[in-house]
C-alpha cells in the first residue's frame, strides 16, 4: 500500500467480519475497470473469488492479496460542535489497487465502531452504490462505488433488516477528520507527516511554494469550495456535512441521508435528524466554509513550525477568506452555463438569484425546469414561453423571461447550439429519492433488475433515453417526501 495513513496511533489491522452466504446485489463494471477486475458476460467480475472479497469473506483473488486490512482513527466536528474521536467504525480499507484505495463499508466492527455493530443495511448501501456512480457520470468528483453484495444476515435498526457491504474506491479517504485528529492530539510530527503524504501524493504543486502547507491549506479549500458549487448546480444536499465526512482530496464522500432536490425549496432539508437544519441546502456553503475554517484550525501548528502564531493566523485567515469568492465564482459560472449564457456580465448573479426566488415561490421541479430550458428560443414572447405556467406569480416570471431573452439575444449562440450546450450542462435524469426507493424495495424483495435499471439511466444523465422517460418526471405527489434517517 503506498498512500495510506501508517502507525498504531491512526491505524489499527482489522479484518472483515464474515458475511453469511453473500450474493450480488449490483456491481458496477465500470468502477471495476479502475482496478482492473476483469468482467465477465454477465457484467459480473469474472472471478467469482471477487464476491467473496466484496464481501469481507477472503482477502485474496487473482493476483491480487490484501494482506493488511485497517480501521483508521479520525477525529471531527459534528453538527457544529467537537466530537473527539470518530473513526472507520464500519469501513475497512482492504489496499489499494492501480492508486485507488478498495474501502468495504459494513465489513463488521472495527477498533472505531465505539456503540455501533460495524455493518450497513441494504437500503442505505444501495443508496450509496447508485448516488456514488449518478455522481460521477454527472461530472462531480466522488468516490466511485464497485458493489453492494446481500446477505440475509439480520441487522437492528429502527426495525430488523438485513446486512449489506458497499465496497467503493477513492484516490484516498483521508479526510478533514483525519488532520483534526493528529492537531487534537498535539501530535505535530504525525499532522506534518499526513500533510506531507496529502502533498507528495495529490498536491504536487505545493511542493515548491514558499509555504508548502498553507498551499494545500488553500487547494484543499478550494477544491471543496468548486465541489458544493457543482452540488449547489445539480440540487445535490449531502445531509451530514460534518468534517469527518469532508475528502482532504475534494471528493464527494460518506453518502448518507443525502438528497437531491426535486421541486426547489432553498432550505430543503434532506436529513430527518437534522432538526435545525444546519445542512440545509442553501445552507451547504456557509457550512463548508465553516468545516474549512476546522481545518485551518487543525493546519495551524504547521505554519507556526515556520512564522510566529500570529503571522500563522493571519495567513490562514486570509487564505480562509478566499473561499466566499471562490464558491461565487464556481456558482455564477455553473448557473449561467445552467441558463445557457456563454459570457458573464454583470446582472448574470442578480438574473439567476431572482430565477431561484421564483422557483422556490412556486416549488417548481429543479432539474426537469432547468432542462427544459433549452428549448426556449431566444426570439420568443415571454408571455409564450410554456414554463411560465410552472409559475404562481405570472407578472414576476414574465418580467424574468423577458429580461432573459434579452440577456440571450446578448449573446452569439444560435438557439441550437446553445441547447446543445445546455443539454450537456442540465441533467435530464437524477437519482430522485422516489427512484432509489423503488429499487430499494424491489431489491428487498430479492429483485435487483431496478439497481441495474437505474445503474443504465443514470450513467448518461444528459442523453436523452426515450424507454426511459418517465424516471425523469418528478415524483408523485404522495412519494415527495420520504425522509431519510441517518440511522443506516
Ligand atoms: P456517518 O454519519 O455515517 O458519517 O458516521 C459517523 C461515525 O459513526 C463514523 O465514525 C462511522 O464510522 C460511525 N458509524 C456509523 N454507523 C456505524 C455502525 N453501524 N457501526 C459502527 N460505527 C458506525
Ligand atoms: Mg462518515
Amino acid at each position: 500500500m503506498s498512500f495510506t495513513l501508517r502507525g498504531d496511533d491512526v491505524c489499527q489491522p482489522t479484518p472483515p467480519t464474515p458475511l453469511d452466504d453473500p450474493y450480488w446485489v449490483a456491481f458496477s463494471a465500470d468502477a471495476g475497470e479502475l482496478i482492473h477486475i476483469e468482467r465477465g458476460a454477465n457484467g459480473l467480475p469474472s472471478d467469482p473469488q471477487w464476491l467473496e472479497v466484496l464481501a469481507g469473506n477472503e482477502l485474496h483473488v487473482g493476483q491480487f492479496t490484501f494482506s493488511n486490512p485497517i480501521a483508521t482513527a479520525y477525529s471531527g466536528h459534528q453538527f457544529g460542535s467537537w466530537a473527539g474521536q470518530l473513526g472507520d467504525g464500519r469501513a475497512i480499507l482492504l489496499g489499494d489497487i492501480n492508486h485507488q484505495e478498495l474501502q468495504l463499508k459494513g465489513a463488521g466492527r472495527t477498533h472505531y465502531s465505539r456503540m455501533g455493530d460495524g455493518r450497513a443495511v441494504l437500503r442505505s448501501s444501495i443508496r450509496e452504490f447508485l448516488c456514488s456512480e449518478a455522481m460521477h457520470a454527472l461530472g462531480i468528483p466522488t468516490s466511485r462505488a464497485l458493489s453492494v453484495v446481500g446477505s440475509k444476515q439480520a441487522v437492528r435498526r429502527e426495525t430488523m433488516e438485513t446486512a449489506a457491504v458497499c465496497s467503493r474506491l477513492a484516490p484516498s479517504f483521508i479526510r478533514v477528520g483525519h488532520l483534526e485528529h493528529f492537531a487534537s492530539l498535539q501530535y505535530i510530527d504525525r499532522l506534518q507527516e499526513l500533510a506531507d503524504l496529502l502533498i507528495a501524493e495529490f498536491y504536487p504543486g505545493c511542493v515548491d511554494k514558499k509555504d508548502p502547507y498553507l498551499e494545500l491549506f488553500k487547494e484543499i479549500s478550494s477544491r471543496n469550495a468548486k465541489l458544493v458549487a457543482q452540488w449547489q448546480a445539480v440540487g445535490f444536499c449531502h445531509g451530514v456535512l460534518n468534517t469527518d465526512n469532508i475528502s482532504a482530496l475534494g471528493l464527494t464522500i460518506d453518502y448518507g441521508p443525502f438528497g437531491f432536490l426535486d421541486h426547489f425549496e432553498i432550505d430543503h432539508i434532506c436529513n430527518h435528524s437534522d432538526h435545525g437544519g444546519r445542512y440545509a441546502y442553501h445552507r451547504q456553503p456557509q457550512i463548508m466554509h465553516w468545516n474549512m475554517a476546522c481545518l485551518a484550525s487543525a493546519m495551524l501548528p504547521l505554519l507556526e513550525l515556520k512564522h510566529s502564531s500570529e503571522a500563522s493566523q493571519e495567513l490562514l485567515r486570509s487564505a480562509l477568506e478566499e473561499f466566499p469568492e471562490i464558491y461565487a465564482k464556481e456558482w455564477q459560472h455553473a448557473f449561467g452555463l445552467k441558463l445557457g449564457l456563454q459570457s458573464q456580465i454583470d446582472g448574470d448573479t442578480l438574473l439567476i438569484e431572482r430565477l431561484l426566488q421564483a422557483m422556490h415561490q412556486s416549488r417548481v421541479d429543479f432539474t426537469s425546469f432547468f432542462r427544459s430550458l433549452s428549448t426556449v428560443s431566444k426570439d420568443s414572447n415571454p408571455e409564450e414561453v410554456s414554463q411560465r405556467n410552472l409559475f404562481i406569480d405570472r407578472d414576476n416570471i414574465d418580467q424574468w423571461f423577458a429580461d432573459y431573452l434579452k440577456r440571450l439575444q446578448s449573446e452569439v449562440s444560435s438557439d441550437d447550439s446553445r441547447r446543445e450546450l445546455m443539454n450537456q450542462i442540465n441533467p435530464k435524469y437524477i437519482l430522485r429519492n422516489h427512484l432509489a426507493q423503488a429499487a430499494i424495495e424491489k431489491a428487498q424483495q430479492d429483485d435487483f433488475s431496478e439497481i441495474s435499471i437505474l445503474q443504465q439511466i443514470l450513467s448518461k444523465p444528459f442523453d436523452e433515453q426515450e424507454t426511459f422517460e418517465a424516471y425523469s418526471n418528478p415524483p408523485p405527489n404522495d412519494m415527495e417526501r420520504i425522509s431519510v434517517s441517518c440511522s443506516s
